[in-house]
């Protein structure tokens, strides 16, 4: 057992949110929290103790939606909304990862600055590219973090460089997943890009894979006004964007996570509601692109 001594922040429960001024927290071997006291219990005494001081200690920060290859464009933007965004840094940039030396060199920075900052749970876009992807796995993998990995599938409305057809996102995924069966930290997440990106074969296959591997399911939806329009043009029997995503088993038939939601309102927000699909909002991803 090992003691670390501080102010401790915590929250025990959804609903509690504590405070232990000079408190302690037990650790055991494997990492796990033992317990939180505010006098450390007779038995623990003469356990091996770190002293902060004056310091805050605070749980670790969880990332719920995070684009691991756009790290590097970080700083940008302010300039352009989200569909000219993607176009011409996002695609652009994320085309790279075909080369596995360059995802190894970016991922290893990216994964190393989670770290830094005290994040140590994501759920992560890596890109098309399998092989970019498992390195972006082993790295999370070999420093101790836990993540949600995905492989997105995109096959429409996207430069050919980023293309992927069904069969082999499907076949990826799977691989992916496969691979990381043994794993405790880190997982596959089915990740179709986003509707405009997807054709309805490939919403459907990803689906059906969800369920039937009961893999979690992120995406993005209702994030600015031109890609609703969009949506409503390319998913004209949909009833909103978020039920382009239900006619699939996209959005809450596994534990799913949709980006953004800035304009989801009545039947969507229901929906949403009705099925337990988790909002992420990205407030400042949201005043970069002016969405
Ligand atoms: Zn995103």
């Amino acid at each position: 057992m090992r003691i670390y001594k501080a102010n401790i922040l915590f929250t025990p429960s959804p609903e509690q949110f504590q405070v232990v001024e000079y408190g302690y927290i037990a650790v055991d071997a494997d990492g796990i929290i033992e317990g939180v006291y505010a006098t450390l219990p007779t038995r623990l005494q003469g356990e091996p103790l770190t002293d902060f001081g004056d310091s805050l200690l605070i749980p670790a920060m969880n990332d719920m939606h995070v684009h691991a290859p756009q790290y590097r464009n970080m700083g940008l933007a302010m300039d352009m909304e989200l569909l000219p965004w993607l176009n011409t840094y996002t695609f652009p940039e994320e085309a790279k990862y075909s080369n596995t030396e360059y995802a190894e060199r970016m991922y290893s920075r990216f994964v190393h600055d989670l770290w830094l900052h005290g994040t140590i749970r994501a759920s992560v876009f890596a890109t098309i590219h399998p092989a970019a992807t498992q390195i972006l796995a082993q790295l999370f993998t070999e420093a101790g973090l836990g993540a949600l990995i995905g492989l997105v599938g995109m096959n429409r409305n996207c430069p050919d460089t980023l293309l992927n057809r069904t069969e082999e996102a499907l076949r990826d995924t799977e691989d992916l997943c496969d691979s990381l069966q043994e794993n405790k930290q880190v997982k596959a997440i089915v990740t179709p890009r986003f509707v405009p990106a997807c054709t309805a074969d490939m919403l459907q296959a990803f689906g059906e894979l969800a369920q039937r591997c009961h893999l979690p399911v992120q995406s993005h939806l209702s994030e600015n006004r031109s890609e609703i329009a969009w949506v409503r043009e390319l998913e004209p029997e949909s009833t909103c964007y978020g039920d382009a995503y239900n006619r699939y088993g996209l959005f809450g038939q596994t534990p799913t996570l949709m980006a953004h939601c800035c304009y989801t309102e009545g039947e969507e927000l229901e929906l949403m509601q009705r099925n337990h699909v988790m909002v992420v909002h990205c407030p400042t991803s949201n005043c970069n692109l002016g969405s």
